[in-house]
């Protein structure tokens, strides 16, 4: 080997928690530690990749115990973006150290009670079917090569996205019966069940799987191989699609930024396809951010809900700034942050999805416009109330 790989330390025997091989690559330069969302707002070494991966080595040589506080901390603080892997010299798989971590750290009691339900009701197929049936995402009876997969939430918060994702590919099978990818699973301290239902998923869906979600889209990859998976804006540059049509607003172009999915941008390096459809259609605005993480993060934004805020607070303000007229997302949990937030703010951004603005601009549905009322907040501080019942301390680790 050259370069930095020479320089790594290797791990004395442990515990047998990590993947000696996954640990040992860190030659702790810190090149990463500029691109961690946690370390900008924190500057505190513990809460970068660098010194995760520091907290990983004591606790696998046991130089921690596991029950201290630091490793429940930094275990759920990280938002698991993995934007520290595409700048590290050494090739460092931190998402899969960050599962392994997980996997360890969350198990059993440990895990956040609120990861631990939404699992539990991904897992239920026939749940998701209901959910789907009264939602009515898009779906289809007969079988074909390419199939668009739902995802367990996405069916239910978004069902427009699957419909306008038909009207952009009208020979794409919908099977409804299909189930969760387990990527909720691998990222919340369940990674051998993630796998499972990753494996299961791809015998429901034979051929081509297309997905509308980042996240999920980089987990089946990693389980079922990368041939098997495209995220929609990769498959219609495969396929050579074009976008048909422009998205206006009075007469011009609407302005369009993007917030990229973090496990599609830093996992499967899929950025320049959705701004190439985006600036198809529309006049693509970089905004300074777009590229980082918007605190959504899976679970993040329920177990961590006031870290998740501080990390989307100037995003949101940079997408107003720059004036733009929609924001364009690849994942449906950054879909739903957004959506929620800019709507809380009464902000005249709107967040779309890249499936509805493309089906918007071929003559599909409308996108939705214009400022809208500003939703007042009611803010009921849980955890301050049961302090002072003195019924505190259960959610140390895992809630902000
Ligand atoms: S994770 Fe990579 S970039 Fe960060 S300190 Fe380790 S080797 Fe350097
Ligand atoms: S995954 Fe994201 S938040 Fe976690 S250490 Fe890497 S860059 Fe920081």
């Amino acid at each position: 080997m050259t370069g930095p790989q020479q320089q790594h330390m290797a791990t004395p025997p442990g515990r047998g928690i990590f993947d000696p091989a996954l640990l040992d690559r860190c030659i702790s330069c810190g090149f990463c530690l500029p691109a961690c969302p946690t370390y900008a707002v924190s500057k505190n070494e513990a809460s970068s990749p660098r010194g995760r991966i520091t907290l990983m080595r004591a606790l696998e040589t046991g130089r921690l115990d596991e029950d201290d506080p630091r490793l429940r901390e930094e275990s759920s603080f990280c938002l698991g973006c993995r934007a520290c892997e595409p700048v590290c010299p050494a090739g460092v798989q931190y998402g899969d150290l960050l599962e392994e971590w997980r996997d360890h750290q969350w198990r059993g009691r440990r895990r956040p009670p609120p990861a631990q339900a939404l699992m539990m009701i991904a897992e239920r197929t026939a749940l998701l079917r209901m959910m789907g049936l009264v939602r009515r995402h898009a779906r289809t009876a007969a079988p074909a090569q390419t199939s668009l997969m739902l995802g367990c939430f996405e069916r239910g918060l978004f069902p427009g996205v699957s419909r306008a994702v038909r009207t952009l590919l009208p020979d794409i099978a919908v099977p409804p019966h299909q189930g969760c990818c387990g990527a909720l699973h691998a990222h919340n301290g369940e990674s051998e069940k993630g796998r499972e239902l990753a494996r299961t998923l791809g015998e429901t869906l034979p051929g081509t799987i297309v997905t509308t979600a980042g996240g999920c889209a980089a987990h089946l990859a990693g389980v079922l191989g990368r041939d098997r998976v495209q995220e929609l804006s990769e498959h219609l540059a495969k396929t050579g699609a074009t976008p048909v049509g422009e998205v206006k607003i009075e007469g011009r172009r609407a302005r369009v930024a993007i917030q990229d999915s973090c496990h599609l941008r830093n996992g499967l390096r899929v950025f320049a396809e959705p701004r190439a459809l985006i600036s198809a259609v529309a006049d693509f605005v970089p905004v300074q951010g777009d590229d980082s993480c918007c605190g959504s993060a899976g679970t993040y934004s329920l177990l961590r809900p006031r870290d998740s805020k501080r990390i989307l607070a100037p995003k949101l303000d940079a997408y107003e700034a720059a004036g733009v007229d929609y924001v364009v997302t690849v994942n449906p949990g950054c879909q739903r942050q957004l959506h929620g937030n800019l709507r809380r703010r009464g902000s005249a951004v709107h967040a779309v999805h890249l499936a509805d603005l493309l089906a918007a601009a071929a003559g599909g549905r409308p996108l939705p416009r214009g400022r809208r009322w500003r939703v007042p907040q009611v803010r009921v501080n849980l955890r301050r109330r049961l302090r002072r019942r003195g019924a505190s301390g259960g959610t140390a680790g895992w809630s902000a």
